[in-house]
């Protein structure tokens, strides 16, 4: 058996290890230190447009917080795009509140303007109004922002961007993770860049990143005794996985080029395709980091389907995976209200996400094509 091709692997870029050793040679082995506060200076310079970022340990506690910051609670209601990874959702579920889904619109994959506005006036009409939006960039695909942020200001429901799967992807050139109320990203062992674990809550506010790190570190009132008036958490980043993240700073335009990279790849490989399309930006003004690249398959006549490519793909050991099932489909969240057609439902039936890692070589490339090309 051939070597396993991962859909997307940690890629290192060479200096992580001198930021870790030197964490281990001046003893800041902790959930603070000069790594997490020089990883939290990097992301404000990449993001730019005055961001202030709080390093924490997942992608998940970011989203959470975000949520706590914006004061959801018990019995409300947050509006959230269906189709997206189940971490988006879950810390409204964390938190008591109720989510809301809603349907993709069918050229970004992501949030539809339209169902949205539709969701919020039905939710008002009912009695409650939603107390934030979250919105996702699948795949490293900007949402319609623009659109989503007239909304989120028409009705003045702050908005949670999830940028998870975006950093370094760009709408109207200024970066992902700086255009919610609250952003967040994600450096998990698969995103684009890692520190193993981590994540990041992003926002304009300096009292908001002074929140989040309050709220991270068990929000300890400032007393020389352990004194609460607040419920905390511990969601803090170590400043060895921060020193991961420093030395992945330095690659990251890189490794955003070389993803793209990869996109070009596979819309060569299956340029001369009819039934397959390779998932592109559909506007001049958006920018993906292309995190995963993504195809859509008609199935045909001579039985071609997203499933067969993955099944073949699979017996050279080579990963890829259907699209995100959208939220309202899941088992836990069938009660949910849902706002939409069955855009989201159809891109997760024609929809697969092939290896798109920064770090696969030549040979593994050619793994790809020729297993590919035994198809047509
Ligand atoms: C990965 C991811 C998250 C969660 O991030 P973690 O760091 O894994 O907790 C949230 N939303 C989306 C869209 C993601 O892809």
């Amino acid at each position: 058996m051939n070597p396993k091709i991962y859909l997307s692997s940690p890629h290192m870029g060479g200096n992580e290890q001198t930021y870790v050793n030197e964490a281990f040679s001046t003893n800041w082995v902790a959930p603070l230190g000069p790594n997490v506060n020089g990883f939290e200076k990097d992301l404000e310079h990449y993001l730019g447009e005055n961001s202030r970022v709080a390093a924490l340990s997942s992608g998940t506690a970011a989203l959470h917080l975000a949520l706590i910051i914006l004061g959801v609670e018990r019995d409300d209601e947050v509006i959230c795009q269906s189709m997206t990874f189940s971490a988006t959702a879950n810390p409204i579920v964390y938190l008591g509140a109720t989510p809301v889904f809603v349907d993709s619109e069918p050229d970004t994959w992501n949030m539809s303007p339209d169902h949205l506005e539709e969701a919020i006036k039905d939710r008002i009409s009912k009695g409650k109004k939603p107390k934030a939006i979250i919105a996702v960039h699948l795949y490293g695909m900007p949402f319609k922002v623009d659109e989503i942020i007239a909304i989120s200001k028409k009705y003045e429901i702050p908005l949670v961007e999830d940028s998870a799967e975006a950093l370094g992807s760009t709408y109207n050139n200024k970066k992902c993770g700086t255009f919610g109320d609250i952003s967040i990203l994600s450096f998990n062992g698969n995103k684009i860049i890692t520190t193993s674990g981590g994540g990041a809550l992003v926002s304009k506010d300096d009292a908001i990143k002074e929140k989040a790190i309050f709220l991270s570190t068990q929000a300890r009132d400032k007393a020389p005794h352990y004194q609460h008036s607040h419920i905390g958490y511990n969601y803090r980043l170590s400043n060895i996985c921060a020193g991961i993240g420093r030395g992945q700073m330095e690659v990251l335009d890189h490794h955003v080029a070389l993803r793209r990279k990869m996109n070009l790849f596979y819309k060569d490989l299956f340029q001369d395709w009819e039934e397959v399309s390779v998932f592109s930006e559909p506007a001049e003004n958006m920018y993906s980091n292309h995190w995963l690249s993504c195809i859509t398959v008609d199935e045909t006549a001579h039985g071609l389907s997203s499933e067969k490519i993955r099944v073949t793909l699979e017996e050279d050991n080579i990963e890829s995976r259907p699209l995100w099932k959208p939220m309202h489909l899941q088992p836990i969240f069938e009660n949910a209200p849902y706002y939409g057609t069955i855009i989201s439902e159809n891109l997760f039936k024609k929809g697969l996400c092939l290896p798109s890692g920064s770090n696969l070589n030549p040979m593994e490339l050619k793994r790809i094509s020729s297993k590919i090309a035994q198809m047509q």
